[in-house]
């Protein structure tokens, strides 16, 4: 089940767009399965239990940390995270930088948008991350690369508005590809899409789809 998800799904992405199989509160014998058919990349949203995970399964693992991070818990993840989605402040940049020289890594990172309707969710707003990478802090830090870009939708069955969202992602993300990031090839990351949504997400030009309950089912604990 776990395995005919992944090889269906994977099947669907077009070229340049990878699956981070979202396997939150889901034992690691559904990571196992996953793993099974080649799925490599893992978006966790708890660092303790992403420490867990990480223990336990194969090196070789891509772990993704796609949840709202505190930055007391960076040092935690740092010594072996390969992406961290959802930056939404330059005082966490800071510290992932911090954490990242201390075990001697550059570890790649994507800034949050907040492209939703809700009020509640975290992120830059597209204009405030604009004016973020132009005052240019950012590009002193050694030990970090800003990837991309990432961003939810409004959590709505309105598919309009899901695509306004999206594209207004994907257009902050060309504009600050153009303006901040020209000479930059590792800049090339748009992470959007959830079990609901990654389809209009694909098409709006996500380069990272982040599937959880389609995959796993619902959460089991
Ligand atoms: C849980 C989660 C997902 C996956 O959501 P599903 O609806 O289960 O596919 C994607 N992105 C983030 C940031 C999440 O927290």
């Amino acid at each position: 089940m776990i395995a005919d998800e992944i090889i269906r799904i994977t099947s669907e992405l077009p070229v340049g767009c990878r699956l981070v199989a979202v396997s939150k509160y889901h034992p690691v014998e559904a990571l196992r399965e996953a793993y099974g058919v080649g799925q490599r990349i893992f978006g966790e949203s708890h660092v303790q239990e992403l420490q867990m995970k990480h223990g336990e399964l194969p090196q070789d693992i891509e772990w993704h940390f796609i949840g709202h991070l505190q930055t007391n818990k960076v040092k935690y993840i740092a010594p072996y995270v390969s992406l961290i989605h959802a930056v939404d402040s330059g005082r966490l940049l800071r510290e992932i930088d911090k954490q990242a020289a201390k075990v001697g890594r550059r570890i790649s990172c994507l800034l949050q948008l907040h492209v939703a309707e809700e009020e509640s969710k975290f992120g830059f707003a597209p204009d405030e991350c604009m004016d973020y990478l132009a005052a240019g802090e950012w590009s002193k830090l050694q030990h970090v690369q800003i990837a991309g870009m990432m961003c939810m939708a409004t959590n709505t069955d309105d598919e309009a508005r899901i695509r306004r969202d999206f594209a207004l992602a994907r257009a902050t993300f060309v504009d600050a590809q153009q303006r901040f990031f020209s000479s930059d090839s590792a800049f090339c990351e748009l992470s959007m899409g959830m079990s609901h949504d990654y389809r209009i997400a694909i098409e709006e030009g996500a380069t990272l789809v982040r599937i959880g309950s389609t995959i796993f089912g619902n959460r089991v604990y």
